[in-house]
C-alpha cells in the first residue's frame, strides 16, 4: 500500500468500516509513514469535532432556494446528449 491507497481508504478506516485485512494494511502503512499518521489523526480529530457541533436549524427559505439551485446541476446532471 502507498499513501494514495491509504487516502482512498481513509474515510472507511476512520468510520471503522474497513474489512480486517484492509484495516491491518492501513495500520502497517501508518506505522512506517509519518505523513499518513498525521493525516489520519487530523481527519479523525476533525470528524470527532464535527460530530460535536450542534445541529443547525432550518435555513432561511431564500438561502435554501439558492443552495438548491446551485446544487441542482451536481445532484441531477442533465443526461448526456
Ligand atoms: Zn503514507
Amino acid at each position: 500500500m502507498n499513501c494514495e491507497d491509504l487516502l482512498r481508504l481513509l474515510v472507511d478506516y476512520v468510520a471503522g468500516e474497513l474489512r480486517v485485512e484492509h484495516r491491518h494494511t492501513v495500520e502497517v502503512h501508518m506505522a512506517g509513514c509519518e505523513r499518513c499518521r498525521v493525516v489520519v489523526q487530523t481527519y479523525t480529530h476533525t470528524v470527532r469535532l464535527a460530530r460535536q457541533l450542534p445541529r443547525c436549524g432550518p435555513l432561511p427559505p431564500e438561502v435554501e432556494a439558492r443552495l438548491r439551485r446551485a446544487l441542482e446541476p451536481v445532484l441531477n446532471p442533465p443526461p448526456p446528449a
